[in-house]
């Protein structure tokens, strides 16, 4: 664990030299102006280059794009022990419902918030927008806000809601060993609104819904 700062660093673009929204312990940004996405680098302690895409939402109130990542995976089945049924969560999206070992690899892409919210609310971002067929479009020049999750964050949250979508019925699954290679992350943008008390809802699939954040004193 690294020492918390609470500094509000004032970023500019490396591209376009234009001001980048960004809060304190934010490591992921989009810049309006220039349409690039950004990735702070831990160990380089540096800004890298991320691809964008936004969720395309003909139709739905915009408030705001919050960033989510897209992580191509492929999982594999090495051993798995249950007594009944097959995969009934995000497990059968890869893989199918026949869940039998040696099953795979299965491809994919999680799609997992990149922004700080409750777990129960990035479970359920996180299962919901893996689950749905998303149509990807062109970097858009509207605000997409910071995120506080790396790709390497984002990763062990795939991890945990694809472990947590198979454990509804946790007498049935016994034993399971399974790998997950990933692929290069992706930033996407997905549409919220907010609605009369101040909460933010996803947009598209209404999977959450997320109470406003106290404004932090720095
Ligand atoms: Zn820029």
């Amino acid at each position: 664990m690294t020492e918390a700062t609470y500094e509000l660093v004032p970023l500019d673009c490396p591209t376009c030299g234009a001001a980048v929204a960004a809060e304190g312990e934010d490591v992921v940004y989009y810049c309006t102006a220039c349409r690039n996405g950004y990735s702070f680098d831990e160990e380089r302690k540096q800004l890298e280059s991320v691809e964008v895409a936004f969720a395309l939402a003909p139709n739905v109130a915009v408030e705001s794009y919050l960033p989510f990542w897209l992580l191509p995976a492929k999982v594999t089945i090495q051993d798995r022990k249950a007594s009944g049924g097959g995969f009934s969560g995000l497990m059968s999206l890869f893989l199918g419902d026949g869940g039998e070992k040696g099953l795979g690899p299965g491809e994919g892409t999680f799609v997992v918030p990149a922004f700080h919210c409750s777990l129960a609310s990035l479970t359920a971002l996180t299962r919901a927008y893996t689950a749905h067929s998303l149509n990807l479009g062109e970097r858009l020049g509207e605000r997409l806000v910071g995120g506080r999750y790396a790709p390497g964050d984002a990763r062990k949250l795939a991890h945990y809601a694809l472990i947590a979508s198979e454990v509804g019925k946790p007498d049935t699954l016994q034993r399971l060993e399974y790998g997950i290679e990933f692929g290069e992350a992706r930033l996407l943008g997905v549409p919220f609104s907010r609605d009369e008390k101040g909460r933010l809802r996803d947009s598209l699939l209404g999977a959450a819904l997320l109470e406003p954040e106290q404004p932090t004193r720095r």
